[in-house]
């Protein structure tokens, strides 16, 4: 496929408001380009790679008009002055530089926008900007204009991995009929390239030739809930118990003398956790190994775990020692993917549980410990179990069902988790995305933030619907980190994959997820989350951020199902205690 042509889809992607009618673009784009499948997922997102990999071109917007001048031989003056009338970037390339005679295919742009972004070191920029330059110029037209948006990381189709999935699934039969064994196979690999060429050049019986490898991560298993350990021992019958630990979730790989890090968003945080890669190379007996756990901080002095806010700010690049030294970190493996060549997904939670400890070396002082575990099918008994936990101030309990496979990047019953806010008959916390914001009156003013509007994920659609408007939980000087951090996405327009009726004063892309805390769920008029037809949505009451959760994909937000059966979990509740405060509970 020609680039040119891509930018032409890119277009008419951005023209159209139906999530059916983008899916039957997209399968058009797959079918017409079979052979570039595996990078067109990339750059429908304006990505250089999965998302563990995907490189940053690395040129902010001052070079980028430095090369769109070049490229044109304007002066940066007139660019500016460009960029001034048309307000983008892209309109001001586009502009600017003819469409070029003979148009370049989309692999060779890819090739080198992967090359500006790789090149790095003394000199590096003047040799990015010539790189980005000659692109501008061997493309033009409107193709330059979706090469500048890609670089300054603004290509915005509203283009979510869910409706590609559903996209390759019509390219190949039809139908979203192969959605379910195409997100299997992401779920495996974590990239939508990879999947997308398997399919197309091999059919869909080459998606089950993917399996985990260690350099690229498996999409984590997630927890459902349910309120009670009795509740638990109903549904799932003789369960093995673990404590909850609150941590940073992290996968850790092996493969021989080499070790990556992953975090739950897919960010290879390998890096930033020294002591864990030492630890996985000494105490896991095994050449190749796949382990998912919880990393938790501690204090040196008191050996209590520390807060999870601590814990996340080992996740940074620099100073990385001193960090190490301060917040020192306890790695609690619970599930292994992967060993020694065999995927270990399909194997029962039990077997997999008990081959991790075979090769987990454990260490009085090791970093690496496996967790706690207590089997039983008796309520009372997984009730002190969760008490004990939550007294040695552990977030609970995480109950798992003994013969369940481990089910990549889904929500299951074979997991369930059980926390504080349930016995107090809380709704729980809440992964909001947040979409929008609004200034704020008064005190807060001043801080140009006053509440922020925050959405759930809705995955049959692909969509953020809206859920609260929060404005507690957080302190001045967080309140201005936050919007600090969302004016850099801010958006003119309501972005494509939000749904709202409500309008707040600023509208960002949903990027950041923060955690709320609510008194319980009401119906609500005004929000999205649940509407349908004329039945109300659904809000929080006296909602609260109670901490960021930038360790998580907007993707990974509380989905919309969810927020309905807590909201059916709650109203049980609300039954029983008003039985009781009745006196004719028992
Ligand atoms: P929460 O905010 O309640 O932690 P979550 O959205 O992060 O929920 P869930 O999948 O719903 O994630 O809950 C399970 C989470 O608990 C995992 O993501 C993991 O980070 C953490 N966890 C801590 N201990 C365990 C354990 N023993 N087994 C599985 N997950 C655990």
């Amino acid at each position: 496929m020609l680039f040119s042509a891509l930018a032409e889809a890119f277009k008419q992607i951005e023209a159209i408001s139906s999530r059916a009618q983008m899916t039957a673009r997209l399968a058009e784009i797959f079918r017409q380009a079979p052979d570039d499948a595996a990078i067109l997922p990339y750059l429908l997102q304006g990505q250089l790679g999965p998302p563990y990999a995907a490189p940053d071109l690395g040129l902010d917007e001052q070079r980028i008009a430095q090369a769109i001048a070049a490229a044109a031989s304007v002066s940066p003056d007139e660019v500016r002055r460009l960029y001034d009338q048309l307000g983008d970037l892209g309109l001001v390339a586009e502009h600017l530089l003819p469409s070029a005679p003979r148009p370049l295919p989309v692999q060779d742009v890819y090739t080198q926008l992967r090359q500006v972004a790789t090149t790095v070191g003394v000199g590096a920029y003047v040799e990015k900007v010539s790189l980005f330059q000659d692109l501008l110029q061997r493309t033009g037209g409107q193709a330059a204009r979706y090469l500048v948006r890609i670089a300054q990381g603004r290509l915005r189709l509203g283009v979510g991995d869910a409706t590609l999935l559903d996209a390759l699934s019509v390219a190949v039969v039809g139908s979203t009929s192969l959605r379910p064994r195409i997100a299997r196979a992401y779920s495996l690999c974590s990239d939508l390239g990879l999947v997308a060429s398997r399919l197309l050049t091999g059919g869909p019986d080459a998606l089950d030739q993917i399996h985990p490898t260690p350099g690229r991560p498996v999409l984590p298993a997630l927890a459902e809930r349910l309120p009670s350990p009795a509740e638990i021992i109903r549904r799932l019958g003789r369960v093995i118990a673990e404590p909850k630990y609150d941590g940073l979730r992290l996968q850790a790989q092996k493969d021989g003398d080499r070790v990556w890090l992953f975090t739950r968003r897919l960010e290879n945080v390998t890096h930033a956790f020294p002591e864990i890669v030492r630890a996985v190379r000494q105490q896991i007996i095994a050449d190749q190994a796949i382990l998912d756990g919880e990393a938790v901080g501690y204090d040196t002095r008191t050996g209590q775990f520390l807060p999870f806010q601590e814990t996340a700010r080992r996740r940074r690049k620099y100073r990385v020692e001193e960090m190490e030294a301060r917040f020192p970190l306890r790695y609690y493996v619970f599930d292994l993917l992967y060993l020694d060549g065999q995927d270990c997904t399909p194997l029962p939670q039990r077997q997999r549980s008990e081959r991790l400890r075979q090769i987990v070396r454990e260490e009085p002082n090791g970093v690496i410990s496996t967790t706690l575990q207590v089997e039983t099918g008796d309520a009372r008994e997984l009730e002190t179990f969760v008490a004990e936990m939550l007294r040695r101030g552990l977030e609970g309990a995480v109950v798992k069902r003994p013969d369940a496979p481990y089910h990549a990047g889904a929500r299951q019953f074979s997991w369930v988790k059980l926390k504080r806010e349930y016995r107090e008959a809380l709704a729980d916390t809440f992964d909001l995305v947040v979409v929008g914001y609004f200034y704020g009156r008064g005190k807060r003013a001043k801080l140009g933030i006053g509440s922020l509007l925050g959405a759930v994920y809705a995955p049959d659609r692909d969509l953020f619907r809206t859920l609260s408007r929060v404005g507690a939980g957080l302190t001045d000087e967080e309140w201005l980190r936050l919007r600090e951090m969302l004016d850099a996405s801010r958006v003119a327009t309501k972005p494509r994959r939000v749904d709202s009726e409500i309008v707040p004063d600023v509208w960002v892309e949903p990027r950041y997820v923060v955690e709320v805390i609510a008194g319980e769920i009401t119906r609500s008029p005004q929000h999205t989350c649940g509407k349908v037809d004329r039945q109300p949505g659904y809000a929080l009451r006296f909602p609260r951020v109670s901490r960021f959760r930038f360790d998580r994909r907007p993707e990974d937000a509380t989905t919309e199902n969810e927020v309905i059966e807590m909201y059916r979990m709650q109203s049980g509740h609300g039954a029983q205690a008003n039985q009781r405060r009745n006196g004719d509970g028992s």
